[in-house]
């Protein structure tokens, strides 16, 4: 029809103007190796970004390349986040903290062609470049400075991208099978940025007055899009470096004044014993929120956190397929008038999806009822979701023929719409011919005033083909048996769903990313006898 709006390109290019136009005082501060405190600004970093993608350019690199980084969080790895996409090449963020045979795999699959840096981690890379098409290292503070040297922005003119171009990608940590890759548009991380912005529980949102803390690392699905958000509001920037011991994240948060910070569980859970244990410690008093997600928040964390500390926790849900946030439990209006051990209840569920993401959940082809009891895999759509793997033709099962993802995540549906992450499908335990959600009773023993830790796994059973395991830690100088444990989850499930057996341990195996690693635990636990109960 005519008389119709501009076909405007939705690209990072505008936020990185924004930014440099409208915000350039904006602070981005770094916590460097030696745990000093590095500060500049938007104006400053986003004249780097350009003279980065300019850099490139000159260097021969060419349109959609692709360019990787290893690096922590810090105010390089900022310039990179929009040097590399605004000149027309690809951000390729590779995890640290993966074996280097992984690192081989991927850089090579994605074809990387250089590499940022961090020189701590120069030693790492050693370990798998041979394998790789990586051609030129660049190394934080070292040769990545030699290179923007050779580059002035000012002569650089921005190229005009495609919405639809290639901005960045990142590999699943690939627990099952081969890593995939997946790769985002400009479009879907400026839409991302947008849908994570409008979660905006009464005023909670992310303004130009919020300084903002990924702790999530920035090679963890695009640290959930937060250096974008926080970009195009303009919002302070702290970012923790390598330090992501709590005292150290404690410390940015009372000094930077942060209003928000942005983690998976474990990471809130030894700030939380650090802060149950010097209570009044750290003013704290700047602070909004805490994101969490990534795996799932247990109740009495949430509850822990506000009782004992007057902190709030916002839980997200998502995944690398989803940028990665799809939904987040921001409260409507009236949940957030209930009485706390209700709203508590809310908040420890997925939350409900930001606009413009879809949800089902089903069983073979029948969509299960929202009715906070029935479970189903959860299928997701929206601007900002997957349609296929980098390369990868025999992962096109994962969607569905009429265009949803399968997200590989079994949930039940409550009737306002929030998702209850009941398990991952490798990790329910099948018992009987029915579920169980490890993660309910992971929460619920958390819940345990003795229990640091607790991850549930499925191990073989003759007679019921699965039965659940406990793994559990316990909090410093406190001790349960076996039996308390299971009197104490009695009155909250069905009997069969008790775990029969427990092993108490010193800690649980955690992944690249923070999260507990079932697969370490199976390998340990499954292949024992279970004593006769
Ligand atoms: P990986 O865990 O393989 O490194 P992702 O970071 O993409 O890859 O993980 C996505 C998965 O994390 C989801 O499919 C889901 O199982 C889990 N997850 C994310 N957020 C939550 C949450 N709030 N509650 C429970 N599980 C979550």
């Amino acid at each position: 029809m005519d008389g119709l709006m501009m076909d405007f390109q939705l690209t990072l290019t505008h936020i990185l103007r924004r930014a440099e136009t409208f915000f350039g005082e904006g602070e981005i501060v770094t916590r460097l190796p030696d745990k000093s405190f590095h500060r500049t600004n938007y104006r400053e970093t986003m004249r780097r970004a350009r003279q980065l993608a300019a850099a490139l350019q000159k260097a021969g690199f060419e349109r959609g390349d692709r360019i990787a980084t290893l690096c922590w969080n810090h105010y390089q790895h900022h310039e990179a986040y929009f040097g590399i996409p605004c000149g027309g090449f690809v951000l390729h963020t590779l995890n640290l903290r993966l074996h280097p045979h992984d690192l081989a795999y991927i850089a090579d699959h994605a074809g990387d062609r250089a590499v940022i840096v961090d020189r701590s981690l120069l030693p790492l890379l050693d370990q798998f470049r041979e394998q790789t098409k990586i051609e030129h290292v660049y190394v934080v503070e070292d040769s990545y400075e030699e290179l923007l040297a050779t580059a002035d922005p000012d002569d650089w003119e921005d190229p005009r991208l495609d919405e639809r171009e290639a901005a960045a990608m990142c590999y699943t940590s690939g627990t099952t099978g081969r890593p995939k890759g997946v790769v985002y548009s400009h479009r879907s991380s400026v839409l991302h940025a947008f849908g994570v912005g409008a979660n905006n529980p009464l005023g909670l949102g992310v303004t130009v007055n919020d300084p903002i803390m990924p702790v999530v690392p920035m090679f963890h699905a695009n640290a959930w899009g937060y250096p974008y958000l926080a970009t195009m509001q303009g919002a302070k920037l702290v970012y923790p470096g390598p330090h992501l011991d709590p005292e150290s994240l404690l410390e940015n948060m009372e000094q930077e004044k942060v209003a928000w910070a942005a983690g998976v569980p474990t990471i809130w859970m030894g700030i939380l014993h650090l802060l149950d244990e010097s209570p009044g410690k750290w003013d704290l008093s700047s602070m909004k929120a805490m994101l969490v997600g990534g795996a799932a928040v247990p109740r009495a964390m949430i509850a822990g956190y506000e009782s004992r500390h007057g902190l709030r926790i916002v839980q997200g849900w998502g995944m690398t397929e989803t940028s990665p946030v799809a939904s987040t439990a921001a409260l409507p209006y009236d949940l957030e008038q209930v009485e706390e051990e209700t709203r508590w209840d809310y908040q420890a569920m997925a939350g409900m999806p930001l606009p413009f993401v879809e949800i089902r959940a089903r069983v073979g082809d029948e969509e299960i009822p929202w009715d906070a009891e029935a479970m189903g895999e959860l299928e997701v759509r929206g601007p900002w979701v997957a349609a296929s793997y980098y390369e990868a033709p025999e992962a096109a099962d994962r969607w569905t023929d009429d265009g949803w993802f399968r997200t590989g995540d079994i949930v039940s549906i409550h009737p306002r719409g929030f998702i209850q992450i009941k398990d991952r499908s490798k990790d329910v335990i099948k018992s009987g011919g029915e579920w169980i959600s490890s993660v309910d009773l992971e929460n619920a023993l958390m819940a345990h005033s003795a229990v640091a830790e607790a991850a549930v796994i499925a191990i073989p059973d003759p007679k019921w083909s699965e039965r659940p395991l406990a793994v559990v830690v316990l909090k410093n100088g406190e001790t349960v048996t076996a039996d308390e444990l299971r009197e104490f989850l009695a009155p909250q499930f069905a009997k069969w769903w008790l775990p029969e057996r427990f092993e108490f341990v010193d800690e649980i195996p955690k992944t690249s990313v923070g999260k507990f690693r079932k697969t370490a635990l199976r390998d340990q636990f499954a292949s024992e006898p279970t004593p006769a109960n």
